[in-house]
């Protein structure tokens, strides 16, 4: 699904990944579930494009609903997938803390479930090579994104900032719909395993100028960034 120009969305409001597509190919930020691979190809097909043409898989953090087909294009097409180095252990095998899930809802938490295993979540493919970036790195890749670190939901969280497409990446940092109570709105992400952390991160979106906030659970956000850290914050308390 178009959002923007540049800007490119698969999945829906319960997991999602995002295209950056310009002319010198495409950056997707975030592999989904391995299932989403058939909407990855056939919003690439829209567009007159193909795996092929996928120039590299921006990782906001390590998490499986994050990872899903970022091995197949690394095998298969040969594209290097980026994860900040506290994050590189877990794209890799899964292993993290385990941290209180905190508040559900029945029907909500079995739709997440549900979700994940008809694309094929589990089990989960890890990315056997990664590469490691960094705060501040701007990657050679299309719209050039630039990393934020955003430690909290992992210690390898990040933002991913890509001015040509007026957006900035998320991940978990935050979430519009929660996707263990369903929850609508800005608030903090579940299954986070610092958040205080978290919080505290989110001070890093501050003083970036986009239009568009995309979280990897829930609806794309629009709006001005300077009220989100204080947004999520209240939602929270
Ligand atoms: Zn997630």
């Amino acid at each position: 699904m178009r959002l923007a120009p540049h800007l490119h969305r698969i999945g829906n409001d319960i997991v999602a990944a995002y295209l950056v597509v310009t002319d010198d190919g495409v950056t997707v930020i975030d592999a989904g579930l391995p299932g989403h691979w058939k909407d990855l190809v056939r919003e690439l097909a829209d567009l007159g494009l193909s795996p092929a043409d996928v120039k590299g898989v921006v990782l906001t953090h390590g998490d499986s609903d994050h990872i899903g087909f970022a091995e197949r294009l690394r095998r298969e097409y040969g594209v290097p997938v980026y994860v900040h180095e506290a994050d590189a252990h877990r794209a890799r095998t899964g292993e993290k803390p385990k941290v209180a899930t905190g508040p559900m809802k029945l029907r909500p938490t079995l739709g997440f479930f549900a979700y994940a295993v008809r694309k094929r979540a589990i089990p989960t493919t890890y990315v056997a090579e990664v590469v490691e970036v960094r705060d501040g790195d701007v990657l050679e890749l299309p719209g050039s994104p630039a990393v934020v670190a955003m430690p909290g939901h992992s210690p390898g969280s990040i933002a991913v900032h890509v001015p040509v497409a007026d957006a900035v990446f998320v991940g978990d940092a935050l979430t519009t719909r929660h996707v263990l109570t369903g929850r609508t709105g800005l608030q903090p992400a579940p299954f986070t395993d610092d958040p205080a952390e978290a919080s505290a991160s989110l001070e890093r979106l501050t003083g970036l100028r986009v239009g568009w906030v995309l979280p990897g659970h829930g609806a794309p956000w629009r709006g001005s960034v300077a009220a989100v850290a204080a947004e999520v914050r209240r939602a929270g308390a």
